[in-house]
């Protein structure tokens, strides 16, 4: 079989995995340079990147972004801890894996909170979250995950914030693989806070995380922080004062970040980025359902992130030859994570574009071939 297997532009295989993930050889060029934590240029480029930040969300107005040394979840528990005091309590919204860790992370810094979960192919039933604020005037927040990676669903955030500001409660969100993919708009849609990182949708490395923060709900939380390092609004205060990290910042993971923040806005911003990763999306779904596999969401929940399919029931498919065969053709995938269902996703983010989700496809179809699967039903005759 002639297959030619599939590079990034530095040679390795392409990641369809929903971050780290595939970035741009410029993005990746940034780094090979030293630079000091206190250098001018260094904080010059660190204050550009805080300053396009709020801008994705159209909250440069209202909104401050607080960088946060770490991976995503770095992000979370430094938003989830700032933000709801310890007298407060939180209604998390959980529909999968990073729903159930938010409710880990307020467990172990000891705040109250309330759980309403629905299947991990559900969206939440906002008609019980408007009981549940009815019923409990204790709930000072809720927390909501933009587009849930477990399954790749596209949660109501928009209906969910208006419902939120009815009841008089602030709205905390983690929109780590949606931010900057999909519209999020401070303008129309009311929250305090939402928590990303470098290695999403903005395409750049692994090793940054950042919280865009309403700078008046930021103001009320001085001291609520457990703990030093994730304190927000101490991180907040110290680069106002000094435009310097209190502690080592990942200082070529965000040269990396400025880059591919570059390349964000040339590409169209959440516009231009939105609709290169639906058109991705699109051309995966069609291009697997044509070899047999199905889609665990109806279309209408499906974010154009991830897309969990449901593992074939042929004996013959074996995941991890699966897995094996696609990266020796040059494409990474990731494995399930769900309960509800056998599954496995594929990623449609990173520095990939329809040339590479069609070759992704047909690598799918040459693996089956190569290992016997046959999905689709046999034809009538
Ligand atoms: C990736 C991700 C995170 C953060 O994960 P890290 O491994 O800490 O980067 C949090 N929430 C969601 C929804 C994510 O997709």
């Amino acid at each position: 079989m002639s297959f030619t297997p599939a590079v990034s532009e530095t040679g390795d295989p392409l990641l369809l995995t929903p971050g780290p993930l595939t970035t741009s050889k410029q993005v990746k060029s940034a780094m090979v340079r030293d630079w000091g934590s206190r250098d001018a240029a260094f904080i010059r480029i660190n204050r550009d990147v805080l300053e396009t930040l709020p801008k994705i969300i159209h909250g440069e107005a209202d909104f401050v972004a607080v960088p946060m040394q770490g991976s995503g979840t770095f992000a979370v528990e430094a938003m989830l801890t700032s933000f709801v005091p310890r007298q407060g309590k939180c209604l998390l919204l959980i529909n999968g894996a990073y729903g159930h860790r938010a409710k880990k992370i307020l467990d172990i810094a000891g705040r109250a909170t309330l759980v309403h979960e629905t299947a991990e192919d559900a969206p939440p039933d906002l008609a019980e979250v408007d009981r549940l604020l009815a019923a409990d005037p204790s709930i000072t927040h809720v927390f909501a995950v933009h587009c849930e990676t477990t399954s790749g669903i596209r949660n109501p955030v928009e209906a969910t914030a208006a419902l939120v500001a009815r009841h008089g409660r602030r709205l905390l969100i983690d929109a780590m693989s949606a931010f900057g993919a999909l519209e999020l708009d401070a303008r129309v849609t009311p929250f305090d806070a939402v928590a990303a990182s470098s290695n999403k949708c903005i395409q750049g490395v692994p090793g940054l995380g950042f919280v865009v923060c309403r700078k008046s709900a930021l103001a009320e939380t001085k001291g609520n922080a457990t703990t030093l390092v994730l304190d927000l609004h101490d991180q907040a205060d110290a680069l106002a004062r000094t435009g310097q990290y209190r502690f080592t910042p990942p200082i070529h993971v965000i040269v990396a970040f400025h880059q591919a923040l570059q390349e964000f806005l040339a590409e169209g911003g959440v516009v231009g980025r939105g609709w290169r990763y639906a058109d991705n999306a699109r051309i995966l779904i069609e291009g697997m359902g044509a070899l047999g596999f199905t889609p665990l969401l109806q279309p209408h929940l499906q974010a154009p992130i991830i897309v969990t399919f449901h593992m074939p029931k042929d004996p013959a498919f074996v995941f991890q030859r699966f897995y094996d065969e696609l990266k020796a053709r040059g494409y990474v995938i990731y494995p399930g994570k769900l309960t509800v269902a056998n599954s496995f996703r594929i990623g449609c983010i990173g520095a990939l574009a329809a040339r590479e989700m069609r070759g992704a496809v047909k690598a799918v179809e040459d693996v089956l071939a190569v290992m016997g699967v046959s999905l689709t039903a046999p034809r009538a005759a």
